[in-house]
């Protein structure tokens, strides 16, 4: 019988929170093909983070391929798992959340196995057609999958985190040599902060290119620290250099939703919405009246950030103490 395969991730031998949208969606793909739910986790030591796996979600079996080639990540790596997975297990459905990871590898797999793959899927229509964004955003396309075996990955913000189900087994895929096609690892450089992820915050504050320079992103830093959330930006303000590139929030950046976005000075283009539009609370506060983001707001302020921020964080402050 063929299944529906979740790729998770994991940090520190646990699941990444923003793995569990995808798994929603899995369930709904399987619930309308009749097949059963299974879980993928890779890694150098996969055994604490499928334990913590199998322990909810509804999954039939969480699976594994523990190999220290798994670790740092790589596309090419990954890939290679995910295709002998597919093949073990006898997969016919291989996704997850559009997270930076899956969107790289998953497409990878894709290829090697000829199949097609449903980007940033926002809708389970059916058992083989998904919903996508298309034009940043501006329409929505219905898009049917035809074959033995299709690729999708879905949109974090569009599906609720899976809820608890029943226990899964745990089955290690053995004999599995990762191929790397020679690409290694030579370093990694940790942005170092004590912020939560920015796609797993629950507040987010997103300077733009009202923010005009760098160091007047100390006062969003202040709010975002009060607020115990995360620093974001437009693209505007990382092109500019104000804030380092992987605080982007939009179409080619993160894709957050947050029970509170913070936008200030944004002017909110398409391409940014397209990240953030999901947020469950969205305040913009922005000298222009006719902003495009007070459109998508559900509090606005028509304010310079220089005048209404200082009082803002005065605010949050006192409430706080
Ligand atoms: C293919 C493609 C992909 C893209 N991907 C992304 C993406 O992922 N993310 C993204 O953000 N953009 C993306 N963009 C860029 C996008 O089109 C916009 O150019 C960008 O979002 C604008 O950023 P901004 O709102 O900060 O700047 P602007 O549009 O210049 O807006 C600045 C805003 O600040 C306000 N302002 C100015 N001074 C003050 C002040 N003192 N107080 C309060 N308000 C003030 C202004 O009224 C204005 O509304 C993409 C574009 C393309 C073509």
């Amino acid at each position: 019988m063929s299944k529906v395969l979740v790729v998770l991730e994991t940090a520190g031998g646990k699941l990444r929170p923003h793995c569990l949208p995808g798994i929603a969606a899995a369930k709904q793909i399987a619930d309308a093909r009749g097949i059963p739910l299974h879980l993928l986790v890779l890694g150098a030591d996969a055994s604490a983070a499928a334990e913590i796996a199998a322990a909810g979600y509804g999954a039939a079996t969480v699976h594994t391929i523990q190999d220290p080639a798994l670790e740092p990540f790589t596309a090419e790596a990954w890939a290679d798992a995910i295709v002998h997975a597919t093949k073990t297990v006898g997969a016919s459905v291989i996704g997850g959340t559009a997270s930076s990871t899956l969107r790289d590898c998953l497409p990878r797999a894709a290829a090697v196995l000829d199949a097609p793959l449903c980007a940033e899927v926002v809708a389970v229509k059916s058992g083989d057609t998904f919903t996508r964004p298309i034009s940043a955003g501006r329409a929505l396309l219905d898009e049917k999958l035809s074959g033995e075996i299709v690729f999708f990955t879905a949109r974090g913000s569009e599906f609720e985190p899976a809820a608890a189900g029943a226990a899964a087994s745990v089955s290690a895929i053995d004999g599995v040599s990762v191929d790397t096609r020679g690409v290694e690892v030579v370093g990694i450089q940790k942005t170092q902060s004590s912020r939560p992820a920015l796609t797993e915050a629950d507040v987010v504050v997103s300077g733009g290119r009202g923010m005009r320079e760098g160091p007047n992103f100390k006062v969003l830093e202040d709010l975002t620290d009060l607020l115990g959330g995360a620093l974001g930006a437009s693209r505007a303000a990382t092109d500019a250099g104000m804030v380092p590139a992987d605080l982007q929030v939009g179409q080619t950046g993160k894709i957050v939703a947050p029970n509170l976005y913070i936008a200030v000075a944004i002017s909110g283009a398409i391409q940014h919405l397209a990240g953030m539009k999901g947020s469950k609370t969205i305040v913009a506060i922005n000298k222009d009246a006719e902003a495009p983001i007070f459109q998508v707001a559900d509090y606005g302020l028509v304010a310079k950030w220089e005048d209404a921020l200082p009082r803002f964080v005065e605010l949050v402050q006192a409430r706080k103490s």
